[in-house]
């Protein structure tokens, strides 16, 4: 693969902070981005050389926006795929179609993993309501039923603890897509945020630990106390899954650890939430190496210069910006999003410990 040399132009799919921070690290490797966004002042778009303002479906607005770009990107994977599939004949899309058709679909993604040999929770596709009473059947109660697409921070899921309130999770997620998950009592959530370059080779920030507030990340531990063991697991589950997709990019794997074994919850074909403290802590940002590794650069090195905690601003919590600049050991990053409104993700602070002593859990 031909290297895109800096000066080039970036397109990226989505115009949320993930595009707005991959903006600002191409910016400083000399790129120019173009953001392509349904929505009105997406957070990307002020800090772009360029944006389009229209839908994932309309192929003439694609193509406008693809013959304007060296390389194209994602920010998120709820994006269609057959639009995206048809821009990647006239442009290089990275990571590829197979890695975004897969990762956007729970049950896809589960089907992957067990073709790779890696554990994830025991799972059945579901269809209908009779289906659903088969799930339970074999799976057992409790489980979570899940929209196979366009899930997120918790949403387009539901817990069935008792079988009488399975016609009701049914009706009320709406879909005949749907996956039906065995629910493991883990010990806590880990994930592996990682990028894989064009010549294949792979480079990891390692495991860390995630807290979860009312479904959303709240706070992401790095490094993770683990055991040499399961720390290799967790190494080896995210590199398989990144060769297994021919992966080019950054890509982000969500595990449970159950104690003994590690089970795969989710993959994101983009930078991720828990690689923020990377911006801080790391001598390359999960930013930088993703724009690296979609260019056909070499990977930076991802070693951690630091401890971290990154800790989600949400909703109102961004007020509390002043106190937050004056922590003398706290780098804050604000989207820029004009309305705080509950839930919404409006920064993140890392704090900043020596290697070994940050705060345990
Ligand atoms: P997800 O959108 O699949 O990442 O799920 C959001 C959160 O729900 C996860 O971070 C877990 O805390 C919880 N969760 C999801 N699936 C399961 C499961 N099969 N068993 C137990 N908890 C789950």
């Amino acid at each position: 693969m031909q290297a895109v040399p800096p000066g080039a132009t970036i397109g990226i799919l989505g115009g949320g902070q993930l595009g707005r921070m991959l903006a600002l690290a191409a910016a400083r490797l000399g790129y120019r981005c173009h953001i392509y966004a349904p929505e009105a002042d997406p957070p990307a778009g002020a800090v772009a050389a360029q944006v389009t303002r229209a839908d994932f479906t309309d192929r003439a607005a694609l193509a406008r926006f693809a013959a304007s770009c060296a390389v194209v990107t994602y920010e998120f994977e709820n994006i269609p795929v057959a639009p995206v599939a048809e821009l990647a004949a006239t442009v290089p899309v990275r990571p590829g179609i197979e890695a975004l058709r897969i990762t956007q679909d729970r049950l896809l993604e589960k089907r992957f993993c067990q073709q790779r040999g890696i554990a994830t929770a025991p799972f059945r596709a579901v269809g209908s309501a009779a289906e659903l009473d088969q799930a339970i059947a074999e799976l057992g109660l409790p489980l979570v039923l899940k929209t196979r697409r366009m899930g997120y921070d918790g949403k387009g899921q539901a817990k069935i603890a008792k079988a009488e309130a399975a016609a009701a999770a049914f009706a009320a997620l709406r879909s005949d897509e749907l996956i039906a998950e065995g629910f493991i009592g883990f010990r806590r959530e880990l994930s592996v945020v990682l990028a894989r370059g064009a010549d294949g080779r792979i480079v990891s920030w390692g495991p860390v630990q995630n807290i979860h507030r009312n479904h959303i990340l709240w706070r992401t531990y790095a490094p993770a106390r683990l055991d040499d063991r399961l720390r290799n697991d967790a190494e080896r589950i995210a590199a398989s899954l990144a060769e297994g997709l021919e992966y080019v990019g950054v890509l982000a794997v969500e595990l449970f650890d159950c104690g003994d074994r590690l089970l795969v919850n989710e993959m994101a074909p983009r930078v991720h939430n828990s690689g923020h403290w990377t911006m801080d802590a790391a001598v390359t940002s999960q930013f930088e190496q993703h724009i690296r590794a979609i260019c056909g650069l070499p990977l930076g090195s991802a070693e951690r210069l630091c401890d971290a905690v990154m800790e989600n601003l949400i909703g109102d919590e961004v007020k509390t910006w002043p106190a937050l600049l004056a922590e003398p050991n706290a780098k804050l990053h604000l989207y820029g999003k004009a309305e705080a409104r509950p839930g919404r993700k409006m920064g993140h602070v890392n704090r900043l410990y020596p290697l070994g002593q940050a705060p345990q859990l």
